[in-house]
């Protein structure tokens, strides 16, 4: 026992198809106790791949009157219970049908609120959104201690403390540390292993809270880094990061090592793999990070580390699929800074994270990409014309494009590689309806119309040999 006390400390994420059928978690589960036996261990889990879908899409639907939240929390029972059947002892399973029906009661009692009231308000979709969360923390930590590890389930609602941003809400540190530190430390000192609720927070006041999609990622670093763990691992569903998404390019490459900067830009221009949040904690804490297969546990997966890199200009291909090029006009009474500090404190506000801004003053026009959710949040999941969107601009349109941004320490050295990529798009007759490149010089974003979207991902790696 003293020696695992001071063992260093190591957190394991399972996302959702990692932990999305009973082989599947029985086999994270036997991982996570083989790790307690040597160190230290944390895990940190997501739903069961497609339940938080299923959760928010049936909950929103109760404020329009429909019932299908009720087949859902069928659904739920249903795919947690088989899984529960064939992973745990009688006991066990008794144990973890109470935790199954309190959360389901709770996502029912819920939309039963929402079809009554004809709404849904933000705070009441995050106090269902992360119950399948709940619901897996609880079923792994049972399938760990069927596998011989003192496995206890833990609601990061007491622990990881946020505001009130519901959806994405931001983190308070300190007082999360501070929790942290007095109630998961004793614990992982003593040999249990702690399974933790990815996603979700709350507020002091103990309403729920979520940090994001896939945020589950996040709440993995977030803990990891003011625990001083050794290492992070995210276990996935494929090799590590890849030069770009294998269902977009069947032929794409594990990257070995990355940059935290690099990871960041590949995480936050579409490479869902990880989350972009996740890489900050991790590098300010100088946390290595690995990215690995659980499917496929043999491969050594991607380390994600400080330093620098040596590599060619392009390193990574991303795309975001559903994305919204939005353009504001501004009146004639509106100078141009004017309208980008107004447009851009509206999308903060809106709690938008814009993916590209292209500025032009003699217009007095501003044009911006969004992820499609963020364009939903924002009033542009349409296109709109002539709306008026606030004193002194309109939106003069809204369409529907892809994003494929192209990523590399170097991507501005040497000059040339921006116009390979205009080129290389060229040749495959794809148009380019907006490009910007970052001030870090690390990356060529450019929005393109959706149905050109692989072709431009596909081109791109092609023509930089990734
Ligand atoms: P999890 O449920 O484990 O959190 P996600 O579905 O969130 O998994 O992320 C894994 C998926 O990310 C992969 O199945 C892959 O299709 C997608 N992806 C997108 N871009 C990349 C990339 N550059 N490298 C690897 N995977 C990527
Ligand atoms: N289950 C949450 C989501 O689907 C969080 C995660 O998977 O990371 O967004
Ligand atoms: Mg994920």
């Amino acid at each position: 026992m003293a020696t695992r006390s001071r063992s260093p400390l190591h957190i394991l994420k399972f996302g959702g198809t990692s932990l999305g059928a009973a082989e599947r978690i029985a086999w994270a589960a036997r991982h996570a106790a083989g790790s307690a036996r040597r160190r230290r261990t944390l895990v940190v889990v997501s739903a069961m791949a497609g339940i938080t879908n299923l959760l928010l899409r049936s909950a929103r639907a109760a404020a329009t009157g429909d019932r299908s939240w009720r087949k859902a929390a069928d659904e739920i029972r249903a795919r947690h219970r088989k899984a529960a059947e064939s992973l745990l002892s009688a006991a066990e399973r008794k144990r973890f049908e109470r935790r199954l029906e309190a959360a389901i009661g709770i996502f029912e009692k819920s939309c039963e609120e929402f079809e009554a009231e004809g709404k849904t308000t933000a705070q009441g979709l995050d106090g269902v959104a992360s119950l399948g969360e709940v619901i897996s923390a609880a079923l792994f930590a049972a399938a760990l201690r069927e596998a011989g590890a003192r496995g206890r389930a833990v609601d990061a609602a007491e622990l990881i403390v946020t505001d009130d941003r519901f959806g994405d809400a931001n983190v308070l540190v300190e007082a999360t540390q501070k929790r942290l530190r007095e109630r998961i430390s004793p614990l992982v000192s003593r040999g249990v292993v702690p399974v933790m609720t990815g996603f979700r927070g709350a507020t002091i006041e103990s309403a729920p809270t979520t940090l994001g999609r896939g945020s589950s990622d996040y709440t993995a670093t977030l803990v990891g880094s003011l625990l001083c763990a050794a290492e992070i691992t995210i276990w996935t569903d494929v090799d590590g990061v890849m030069t770009a998404d294998p269902q977009i390019v069947p032929g794409a490459r594990v990257i070995s090592r990355l940059t935290y900067a690099e990871a960041i830009e590949l995480a936050f221009f579409g490479a869902k793999v990880i989350h972009w949040k996740a890489i900050l904690p991790a590098m300010q804490s100088g946390t290595p990070l690995r990215v690995r297969n659980s499917f496929r546990p043999s491969e050594a997966g991607t380390r994600i580390v400080s330093g620098a890199n040596g590599r060619a200009a392009v390193a990574a291909v991303t795309a975001v699929p559903r994305a919204h090029l939005v353009t504001l006009r501004g009146d004639g009474a509106l100078r141009p800074v004017e309208l980008a500090t107004r447009a851009l404190g509206w999308l903060d506000g809106a709690g938008a994270h814009p993916l590209l801004v292209v500025q032009s003053s003699p217009e007095n026009s501003l044009a911006f990409a969004l992820a499609h959710e963020e364009a939903t949040l924002a009033g542009f999941c349409h296109p709109i014309s002539g709306q008026q969107a606030s004193d002194g601009f309109v939106v003069h349109s809204s369409e529907e494009v892809g994003l494929v941004t192209a990523i590399g320490a170097r991507i501005g050295h040497p000059a040339g590689a921006a116009a390979r990529i205009f080129t290389a798009l060229e040749r495959c007759r794809v148009s380019v309806l907006a490009a910007a490149t970052g001030a870090s010089g690390q990356r060529v974003a450019l929005a393109v119309p959706q149905n050109s979207l692989s072709a431009a991902v596909r081109a791109i790696h092609r023509e930089f040999r990734l």
